[in-house]
């Protein structure tokens, strides 16, 4: 699993130049000072994103390790109160458990966001560093909705991003096949769990992988 995660840190940093040199040449850069998409609330990650992003938190410095997983901890607290999330079954499965989390958060902030910047940047998931301008391809079919914030579009030929999801999955199967499953299925999480939580023993456990959506 050790190789499979390093594998997806560089799947990760050339997705970043990729995305980066794509919105240099559109002029469609992030404005500087704005955070809104990691202070409303959490969306899902995958688990193989949450892996990877456990594993980077042993190269974070404390105090500010200790900072992020307090607020972390805290946020899961405030979840599971509202009976928006389990620690006890901490996978989204479906649409609805992605739904239900990120409706009854909808004003929090990433455990990771201090003074309006990211504190991981060099260890964030995948979607923080492909989400902004709306990504399109021909007949400006939509490939990846934007914020809104942004007048001009990414076309999908700079930033082919349906490519960046296919290389993407064959990572996922492969943590799958170590794990011993065939099918791929969708196994998501939140940046709060995978900070906070071995999430490795649900992907081996018959239990943590059993009802996932299965993937064509
Ligand atoms: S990990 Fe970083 S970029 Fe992603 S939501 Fe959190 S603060 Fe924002």
């Amino acid at each position: 699993m050790k190789k499979i995660i390093t594998s997806y840190g560089n799947f990760l940093r050339n997705t970043s130049t990729l995305y980066r040199s794509a919105a240099e040449k559109n002029n469609a850069n992030c404005k500087r000072g704005c955070f809104e998409c990691c202070s409303a609330g959490f969306f899902d990650i995958t688990l193989l994103d949450a892996l990877h992003l456990r594993a980077a938190m042993r190269q974070v410095p404390d105090p500010l390790r200790s900072r992020i997983l307090a607020r972390a901890e805290e946020q899961l607290d405030v979840l599971e109160k509202k009976k928006a999330f389990s620690r006890r079954n901490p996978l989204l499965r479906t649409e609805k458990d992605i739904d239900r989390v990120s409706l009854r958060s909808a004003r929090v902030s990433c455990p990771a966001l201090e003074n309006g910047g990211c504190t991981i940047y060099e260890h964030r998931p995948h979607i923080c560093r492909i989400f902004g301008p709306t990504i399109r391809g021909a007949r400006r079919a939509v490939h990846l909705e934007g914020c809104g914030y942004f007048k001009k579009d990414i076309p999908a030929a700079d930033f082919p991003v349906l490519d960046n999801y296919a290389d993407e999955e064959v990572l996922l199967r492969k943590m799958f096949r170590k794990a011993g499953r065939v099918r791929l299925i969708d196994l998501d999480t939140i940046i709060p769990a995978a900070l906070t939580m071995d999430l490795s023993k649900w992907l081996f456990s018959t239990n943590g992988a059993r009802n996932g959506h299965v993937k064509k």
